[in-house]
């Protein structure tokens, strides 16, 4: 995504299977090929992970999202 992935928009290269269109591939970027999975950022279900995902979209989006939203979103996976 040559402008970088919006928060809330799936990547354009996950598959119908939730899987990377680039995987092993050169041009995937740095940034995926680099990140390390951990049990705090997968949880035990699908919506624990997409959940953690949201709250890290928060916390780091432009001013327009406040830090209480993002708060909230954490509060929520943790509940
Ligand atoms: S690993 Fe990166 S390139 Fe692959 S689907 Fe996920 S965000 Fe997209």
């Amino acid at each position: 995504m040559p402008q970088g992935k919006p928060a809330g928009v799936a990547c354009l290269h996950l598959t119908s299977r939730y899987a990377c269109g680039l995987y092993e591939h050169p041009q995937r970027p740095r940034c995926c090929g680099g990140l390390q999975p951990s049990r705090e950022m997968c949880g035990d279900t699908r919506e624990e992970a997409l959940a953690y995902l949201d709250a890290l979209e928060l916390a780091t989006a432009p001013h327009t999202i406040t830090g209480a939203r993002a708060a909230r979103a954490v509060t929520r996976r943790a509940g």
